[in-house]
């Protein structure tokens, strides 16, 4: 992948009380070695555009367009984008009683795959096991039920466990940080930039500066009420946070 390019693009939801226009005019481009950064207050259609970008069907795209590499991706099914190459974190991973943590990995990893290059299984569980170490993760993580248990912090790691196995080429990473303790967050973010390389982009949404100071963005985006409403560079994050949103929001009007 060489390129994500967003644009125009509109997303509403069903809900009880009709439908919901969350995001309204999203334009945003992702080159293959780029570190972007989202931002913005809660409730303001993060999760959203990560959802849409990986296909779940849930949010309905009403106009638009997602491309890769030239090529709209918006018919794709959530298996052929993670062939692709794309990748999600989820901010609220779910809880998969009856799938080991290892067994789900493997087939994510292999999914990625060609059919006559599916990855071995003794050179799957080695790697896992050197992921885990990587991440100080406990070893038994690998043989429990999918986040079945597993405490926040454990979850977000086991997310980032997912991500350096299955080496997509594009991977948002939804609040990744929130339930961190400091030196997890520092692991965390590590392994995120030892992905770093001309294959490998991010998308990566945080409320706060904090990660950024590890991680550092080449773009760090605001959005608020489903619009983007600024843009810059690693700077921005640190504005934000002296600032906070509402001064963005004014300027931006
Ligand atoms: P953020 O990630 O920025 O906190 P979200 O994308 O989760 O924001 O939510 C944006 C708005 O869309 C919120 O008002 C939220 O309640 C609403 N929303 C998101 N997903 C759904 C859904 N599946 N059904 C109904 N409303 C939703
Ligand atoms: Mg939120
Ligand atoms: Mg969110």
């Amino acid at each position: 992948m060489q390129e994500l390019a967003i644009s125009n693009l509109h997303v509403s939801v069903e809900t009880d009380e009709g439908t919901r226009e969350i995001l309204r005019g999203i334009n945003l481009t992702i080159h293959a070695g780029e570190i972007h950064a989202l931002m913005g207050p809660n409730g303001n259609g993060k999760s959203t555009l990560s959802e849409t970008i990986m296909g779940n069907p849930h949010y309905q795209v009403t106009q638009g367009d997602i491309r890769m590499d030239g090529q709209s991706i918006l018919d794709w099914t959530v298996d052929q984008r993670a062939r692709a190459g794309l990748f999600l974190a989820m901010q609220y991973p779910p809880a998969i009683a009856g799938i080991t943590n290892a067994a789900f990995i493997r087939a994510a990893v292999n999914a990625r795959r060609a059919k006559d290059d599916q990855m071995p299984v003794t050179r799957f569980l080695r790697e896992l096991d050197e992921r885990l170490t990587q991440l100080k993760m406990k070893p038994d993580m690998a043989d429990r039920y999918l986040n079945a248990g597993f405490s926040g912090g454990e979850k977000k790691k086991n997310e980032i466990l997912q991500l350096l196995m299955v080496q997509p080429h594009l991977a948002i990473l939804d609040e990744i940080d929130s339930g961190l303790d400091v030196d997890a967050m520092r692991i965390v973010a590590e392994a995120v930039n030892s992905m770093r390389g001309p294959q490998f982009s991010t998308l990566i949404i945080t409320h706060y500066q904090r990660l950024l100071d590890y991680i550092v963005p080449d773009f760090v985006h605001v959005l608020k009420d489903g619009c983007i409403i600024e843009s810059g560079g690693a700077a921005l994050a640190k504005q934000l946070e002296q600032s906070g949103y509402e001064d963005i929001s004014e300027a931006a009007e």
